[in-house]
């Protein structure tokens, strides 16, 4: 009798494990939504399956990669194990665009060429040739892979704000840029050289500048979200972006960066944070305090758009992540009314066994309710 009865125990712990993802959670954890979505991964799903690894064994259904990165063997096989697949979409990164397009190199305040932000290589947002030639890159994109959704990024002017130190120049002051802002606002800058019309510009009209360029950052979300959903109409467009609050390093964000969430929210289906505590030499808790921010500023809501869908620091650099850590930041990035999840990156989870347990733990209390 004992040893049928263990017989039994060992079949049902079998059936347990083997069992969907949605069956292996049964009750609601406390802080949890039956809205979310996106247990995922920020990197080529190869990091797990070159190690014999499946992600739904890992509770994981959403991979967010490079797009340059998406093949067909993946494609095909992230639909054998019933994962969505998101193009991340470099959107302002001009390294190796700008070496062979020189007029589309952004212009600082002095009226030369910017420096690369430590690694980073913005490009000037209104050249007309890049726009065209991203766009293109895009069309293409979207009408070859059955994408589920497109994650904008490098959205924003050239600055480089994942250091702890963030670099801010102020740009972009080349003539096409000049020009688009007096046709926008109806601002006659008067005829100097490039670094007195910049300080005329900060002068006179710095508020006005500065809303222009984050029009400027609006309208490429625009003509993306158009593309998207012309060429697939349920798929999501998202963005990785800056999680400064609206006061850090003086209001960077809007006023270097040119991002602006009354503008994007309406624009956007998913807002998806950076919140690298370890690269930007923050504690873990810190992820909780701006998540609650940033859904609070966007009065977010588990069922309705926009989403947010935080990604958080897996990898060890520039010090090491302890898997509590870990833990820590995928439950304060996951919390209500967040929808979705991601960590930087998959080959940082797969290549420690410790972080790749942690996150199936955490994963298996995020559920859909449906
Ligand atoms: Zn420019």
């Amino acid at each position: 009798m004992r040893s049928l009865l263990s017989i039994f125990a060992l079949i049902t712990i079998l059936i347990c494990s083997f069992s969907p993802v949605n069956t292996l959670t049964k009750t609601e954890p406390p802080g949890k939504t039956g809205h979310f979505q996106a247990r995922g991964i920020y990197g080529s799903p190869d990091a797990f399956w070159n190690r014999g690894i499946e992600l739904n064994r890992l509770n994981v259904n959403s991979v967010f990669m490079n797009w340059k990165a998406i093949n067909d063997r993946i494609m095909e096989r992230a639909g054998k194990e019933g994962l969505k697949v998101y193009a991340e979409f470099p959107v302002l990164n001009g390294a190796g665009y700008v070496d062979k397009h020189p007029e589309a190199w952004a212009i600082d305040s002095d009226g030369k060429r910017v420096e690369p932000a430590s690694w980073f290589m913005g490009v000037c947002p209104t050249d007309l040739g890049f726009r065209q030639f991203r766009m293109n890159e895009l069309r293409q994109l979207v009408g070859r892979f059955e994408l589920d959704g497109i994650w904008m990024d490098y959205l924003h002017w050239h600055a480089q704000f994942e250091e702890p130190e963030p670099i801010l120049p102020e740009t972009c002051f080349c003539d096409n840029c000049i020009s688009s802002f007096e046709t926008a606002t109806g601002i006659r800058v008067p005829g100097m050289s490039t670094p007195e019309k910049a300080e005329w510009i900060l002068k006179m009209h710095e508020a006005g500048w500065r809303e222009w360029r984050c029009s400027v950052i609006a309208d490429w979300v625009r003509e993306t979200r158009e593309i998207v959903k012309e060429e697939r109409p349920g798929a999501l467009l998202g963005i990785f972006h800056c999680p400064w609050e609206d006061g850090e390093f003086n209001g960077a964000r809007v006023r270097i960066l040119g991002l602006d969430y009354d503008l994007l929210k309406d624009l956007t289906d998913v807002f998806s944070p950076m919140v690298y505590h370890g690269r930007m030499g923050r504690k873990p808790e810190w992820v909780r305090e701006n998540i609650e921010w940033f859904c609070r500023r966007l009065d977010i809501s588990p069922g309705a758009f926009p989403k947010v869908w935080p990604i958080v620091q897996a990898y060890d650099d520039p010090r090491a992540i302890t898997q509590e850590e870990f833990r820590k930041v995928l439950n304060y990035g996951s919390a209500v009314p967040v929808t979705g999840i991601m960590m930087f990156t998959a080959n940082a989870v797969a290549e420690n066994p410790a972080k790749t347990e942690t996150m199936k733990q955490v994963y298996s209390g995020l559920f859909s309710a449906n």
